[in-house]
């Protein structure tokens, strides 16, 4: 980095000078010529304060959002382009922590490809789950569901809703078996 001096760097109409001194902080970068704040110390703090305050900035941007979707998903994919490490470790972290969520996300998507009623969220995944005691729904199986499946009481493909009320949770092998069956037929 060039050496140039808070006045030089303001004659030069220019936004950061760089003195070669180090802040209180030990960051060795530029500095803003309209306040002399160090550079890292401004992006730290302003990072922090994002942190902080999580919720006004979420409202903050859906007000955006609703102004012009266009502009800001636009705005968005240019961040991810260039930050598209970070956003990859930042969404396989989501999804780890969310495994619910994405299940009831992809299921609430497959229904309505099938025009059935009803919809459910990650609550009542969890709901369910505490029911059964952490354990597979079909009464001669009981596994311990470690992995497990979302299986519609009434199939959707025989007219079964997407409402909680027709679900209940299989181990895989359950699930594999039951398929499209109702619980009358698959018990047979
Ligand atoms: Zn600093
Ligand atoms: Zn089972």
């Amino acid at each position: 980095m060039k050496l140039i001096s808070r006045d030089r760097a303001k004659n030069k109409k220019l936004s950061r000078f760089f003195t070669g001194i180090r802040c209180l902080h030990g960051h060795l970068c530029e500095r803003f010529v309209c306040n002399g704040d160090c550079v890292d110390c401004h992006k730290i703090r302003r990072r922090n304060w994002v942190i902080n305050n999580y919720t006004k900035v979420k409202k903050y941007n859906r007000r955006r959002y609703k102004l012009n979707p266009k502009y800001f998903k636009e705005i968005c994919k240019m961040w991810r382009q260039k930050n598209r490490a970070y956003d990859r470790t930042r969404i396989n972290k989501w999804r780890k922590e969310n495994k619910e969520a994405i299940r009831a996300f992809s299921a609430n998507r497959r229904s309505r490809e099938r025009n059935a009623k009803g919809n459910f969220n990650k609550d009542n995944i969890l709901h369910l789950f505490g029911k059964q005691k952490g354990k597979c729904a079909a009464s001669n199986c009981r596994t311990n569901l470690i992995t497990y499946h979302v299986d519609h009481v009434k199939p959707l493909v025989r007219g079964g809703s997407n409402w909680p009320r027709n679900l209940q949770l299989l181990c895989p092998s359950c699930n594999a078996s039951k398929g499209i069956k109702t619980m009358q037929e698959w018990v047979q």
